[in-house]
């Protein structure tokens, strides 16, 4: 069982409460957006859990590097949030939308 099927089958989400790179009070306002991801290419060290978890949005590179296609839409973002939090090297990131006038 890969760790995304475990994670989905588990039910174990991380909540914005818990993710300490996303603070709750900013999480609220940008439900109206699209979140991104971001990579940290050299503190990326090719690991592929990202892709694991959220194959949805990450994809491998024949060397194993991340290829992030798309924005994290609302379906998937607690994976999302559980990819950022897995990855070993901390060189994952969620980019919160902009804030709306
Ligand atoms: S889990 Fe982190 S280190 Fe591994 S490929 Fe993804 S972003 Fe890179």
């Amino acid at each position: 069982m890969s760790i995304h099927e475990a994670l989905r089958k588990s039910g174990d989400q991380v909540s914005p409460a818990r993710d300490d790179r996303v603070s709750p009070a900013r999480d609220d306002s940008v439900r109206k957006g699209e979140h991104t991801l971001r990579v940290d290419w050299p503190a990326c060290k090719a690991h592929g859990v990202c892709a694991e978890i959220l194959p949805e949005v990450v994809s491998l590179d024949q060397w194993g590097f991340p290829i992030v296609s798309g924005a994290v839409t609302d379906d998937v973002l607690e994976m999302a949030r559980a990819a950022v939090k897995a990855c070993p090297t901390l060189a994952l990131r969620l980019i919160q939308p902009p804030r709306r006038p």
